[in-house]
């Protein structure tokens, strides 16, 4: 129809448009028949503390091992299955996977913490949250070795109703982290009344840091804001020794980044974790 209303732009333009539409519905059917066909797997990312240089814990970074493409990254993927509401069962999927994860460590005594990934359109659902406690309860993990993360911008966005079940999800022992922190707009008023156990600094706010004196005086600002409201402050994709050393001098509390590990499948991890215990460091697969 566009070739009719002429206009070679038009025609063009309205092509794309629909093989980007196109893309979009062809990607939807393959991520349904993925959850069913089990082509997730999760990937663990170690989370240190700064201060002993222990491994707290765990960031479950999601990952599509594709049948034709391989492994592939959240970014390829998630913003399609947000855009189509695919995300919830994909969401699903990675709660029952911690908790089968979180149960198991839990039996053979590994004592690490599991931060999952909830996206806004998760928590927009009205039983979502209530499911993954029963989910959490089925199997017989405690809250207190979970932690949700939510960005910025979901916390800001989200309801009334939902910061009132993760409040008391908070007071049964799940952690809540605050993810992305500095990319979205923060209602001070609000962060403030957040049920909050930690804070992650986004990877934007610490790339130039030690070449900017700028970076840093910004970075000092949000870490003494966090303190301010009583969180625990991760700072994250952190990839150099140099930016750690900063980071730790500035107080923050945790490290997640290349600089130590990236994110490995469960076996590599686990064993990772040991050699960290006794002092050593592992590599990066994932
Ligand atoms: P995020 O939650 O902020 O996760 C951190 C991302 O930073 C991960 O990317 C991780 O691999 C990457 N990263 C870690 N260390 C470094 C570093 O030193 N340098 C750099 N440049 N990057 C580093 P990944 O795995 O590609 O995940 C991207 C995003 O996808 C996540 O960002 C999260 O928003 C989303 N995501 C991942 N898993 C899930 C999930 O299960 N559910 C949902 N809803 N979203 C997920
Ligand atoms: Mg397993
Ligand atoms: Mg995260
Ligand atoms: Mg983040």
């Amino acid at each position: 129809r566009a070739k009719q209303q002429g206009g070679g732009r038009y025609c063009l333009f309205s092509e794309e448009l629909a093989a980007e539409h196109q893309q979009k519905i062809d990607t939807e059917a393959a991520l349904s028949e993925a959850v069913q066909r089990g082509e997730f797997v999760l990937a663990l990312q170690p989370q240190l503390s700064f201060a002993t240089g222990e491994v707290c814990g765990a960031e479950a970074l999601l990952r599509w091992n594709h049948p034709r493409d391989g492994m592939r990254l959240p970014g390829t993927f998630i913003p399609v299955a947000e855009q189509t509401g695919i995300i919830a069962d994909i969401g699903d999927w990675v709660i029952a996977e911690v908790a089968s994860m979180a149960s198991e460590w839990q039996s053979q005594g590994v004592k690490r913490r599991i931060s999952f990934n909830v996206s806004p359109r998760q928590l927009d659902r009205h039983d979502f949250l209530p499911r993954m406690r029963a989910a959490f309860a089925d199997a017989g993990v405690p809250l207190s070795h979970l932690e949700l993360e939510f960005t910025e911008s979901a916390a800001m966005d989200c309801s009334e109703a939902v910061l009132h079940e993760i409040a008391a999800l908070r007071k049964d022992g799940l952690s809540i982290a605050l993810d992305d922190f500095g990319t979205g707009y923060s209602n001070l008023a609000r962060l403030r009344a957040l049920p909050l156990d930690r804070v992650k600094l986004d990877q934007s706010l610490i790339a130039d840091i030690e070449y900017s004196e700028q970076a840093r005086v910004v970075v000092q600002a949000v870490i003494q804001l966090i303190k301010g409201v009583g969180a625990e402050i991760v700072a994250e994709a952190v990839e150099n020794v140099a930016q750690a050393d900063i980071l730790r001098a500035m107080g923050c509390d945790i490290v997640q980044g290349f600089v130590f590990a990236g994110p490995m499948f469960e076996d590599e991890f686990l064993s990772w974790t040991r050699n960290a215990d006794r002092g050593s460091r592992g590599s990066n697969v994932a």
